[in-house]
């Protein structure tokens, strides 16, 4: 029986502003995610500085808890990366890879995970991954308003 070869899935990632303030580790993660055994692939790179009512709009389902201005605070508190990665199971991998959302917890449970390696504080924790399909889509029209996911998706087919 012959074996079906997935195909690629698209994510959107980014490194938080904690992580691109030093330029070494950036780097670091981003061969990091390149390589063996995660090996995605960057297919768009972008660096972003939001102003607040971007991060606003970008969390609005968090409006009104604890953590909301002081996430948006620290999104616009400096450039952060917007990654469009891809591979077989992209969300599933590039969410596990990064790990569960509070450091602290993540060092306890996926230690070795990114956000268990860099995270600093629950809301200055380094990452974010697009958590189904339809937000992937959604968040990599908002970042890379000219990339189109169709596209892509005939030239990988061809
Ligand atoms: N966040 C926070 N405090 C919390 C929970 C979340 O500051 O108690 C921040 C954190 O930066 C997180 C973001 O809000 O990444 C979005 O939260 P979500 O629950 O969507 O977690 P994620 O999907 O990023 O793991």
């Amino acid at each position: 029986m012959s074996k079906l070869k997935q195909l690629p899935q698209l994510t959107l990632a980014l490194l938080k502003p904690d992580i691109v303030v030093n330029p070494t580790i950036r780097n670091q993660i981003l061969h990091k995610i390149q390589s063996h055994p995660h090996s995605f692939t960057i297919v768009e790179q972008k660096d972003i500085l939001w102003k607040l009512a971007q991060a606003k709009a970008f969390y609005k389902a968090h409006e009104g808890r604890f953590f909301f201005e002081r996430l948006c605070g620290f999104m616009t508190s400096g450039k952060f990366t917007a990654l469009i990665l891809a591979r077989e199971d992209a969300i599933h991998y590039w969410r596990q890879l990064i790990g569960p959302t509070h450091p602290c917890r993540a060092r306890v449970v996926a230690p070795g995970t990114l956000r268990a390696t860099y995270g600093l504080t629950d809301t200055r924790n380094s990452f974010h991954g697009s958590d189904s399909d339809d937000t992937a889509k959604r968040e990599i029209k908002l970042f890379f308003p000219d990339f189109d996911i169709d596209e892509w998706r005939r030239n990988q087919n061809s």
